[in-house]
C-alpha cells in the first residue's frame, strides 16, 4: 500500500506546533552579527568544546519554550533599531539542532524583511537545516580547530560535518564569517591559523580572529562541574591582532 502524501500546509501547521526552546534573550545585542540585533540563545548542543563559555546552554534538557508567533512579536518589537544591517539572530547552544522548530519563525521574519542571521558551531547538517539556511542572510561559523584529531578530542565534533556545513551554505549563497577563538597553547600557532584559513574553500566573505576569554568559567562552579580551562590563560589582545593580521594578508592574497 502507497504511503499516503502529507500536502505541504498541513506539513508546515505540524512544524507551527513544535516549540522553540530557548536558553535566553538578548534585545539590541552589537555582537552577534551586523547592526543591532535580537538574539535568540537556544538550549541545547550536542558539540562538547572544552572551552565553551555557555556550558548551561549546552544540556537539550532545561530552557524555557516559546512559540514561533511568541518570538516573532518579540523580535518585532526592536525593528524601528535594526535599521539596514540589524535583525535577528539564532545562537546557542547550537540553533541547528531546533532547525524544524525555527522553520516557521524563520518564514515570518522573511516575509517581513527581517535580517537573519545563524551563529553555529555547523554541528548539524540536515534537510531542516538546508532549508532554514534558506532563509538565513548571513551565517557566523565557528571554525574551532586545525584538525580532525583535535576537532574530535576538543569539540567532540568530527571536522569534515563542519566544512560540509560550509559548504551547504556556499552552495545556497549564504553569506559566511568564519569565527575562531584562538586558545594558548591550543590552536594559536601562526602557522596554525594560516593553515586553517588556506584550508577553507574560496568565497567565505570573512575570518574573524576571537581571543579565548575567561568570563564562562564561573558557570562550571555553579553547575558543579570541574572547569576544563582551569589554568589556561586568557589570549592577549595583542596575540589576537597579530593572528588577525595573518589571517587578512592571507584573505586579502589568496581568497
Ligand atoms: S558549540 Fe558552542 S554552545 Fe556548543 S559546546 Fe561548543 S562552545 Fe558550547
Amino acid at each position: 500500500m502507497s504511503e499516503k502524501k502529507i500536502p505541504d500546509n498541513k506539513k508546515r501547521a505540524a512544524a507551527r506546533n513544535i516549540p522553540i526552546k530557548l536558553h535566553s534573550i538578548e534585545s539590541l545585542a552589537a555582537l552577534d552579527g551586523e547592526g543591532l540585533r535580537t538574539v535568540l540563545f537556544m538550549q541545547g548542543c550536542p558539540a562538547r568544546c572544552f572551552y565553551c563559555h555557555n556550558p548551561d546552554a549546552v544540556p537539550r534538557t532545561g530552557g524555557k519554550e516559546y512559540s514561533p508567533e511568541e518570538l516573532f512579536a518579540k523580535i518585532l518589537r526592536f525593528r524601528p533599531y535594526y535599521g539596514d544591517d540589524g535583525g535577528a539572530t539564532f545562537s546557542g547552544g547550537e540553533p541547528c539542532l531546533q532547525a524544524k522548530a525555527l522553520l516557521p519563525l524563520a518564514r515570518m521574519l522573511k516575509n517581513e524583511h527581517i535580517n537573519i542571521t545563524l551563529d553555529t558551531a555547523g554541528a548539524v547538517l540536515s534537510d531542516d537545516v538546508r532549508a532554514l539556511l534558506k532563509c538565513t542572510d548571513a551565517v557566523l561559523l565557528d571554525i574551532k580547530m586545525p584538525s580532525d584529531a583535535l576537532y574530535r578530542e576538543k569539540t567532540g565534533i568530527p571536522q569534515k560535518r563542519v566544512y560540509d556545513f560550509l559548504d551547504a551554505c556556499l552552495s545556497l549563497g549564504v553569506k559566511v564569517t568564519g569565527r575562531y577563538v584562538a586558545v594558548p597553547g591550543v590552536n594559536d600557532g601562526e602557522d596554525t591559523v594560516a593553515d586553517v584559513v588556506r584550508s577553507l574553500p574560496k568565497g567565505i566573505a570573512a575570518f574573524e580572529v576571537l581571543g579565548f576569554h575567561k568570563m564562562g568559567e564561573y558557570k562550571y562552579g555553579k553547575m558543579g562541574m570541574p572547569c576544563p580551562t582551569e589554568g589556561i590563560p586568557a589570549m592577549s589582545v595583542e596575540r589576537v591582532e597579530r593572528l588577525q593580521k595573518v589571517v587578512d594578508e592571507i584573505m586579502l592574497t589568496e581568497k
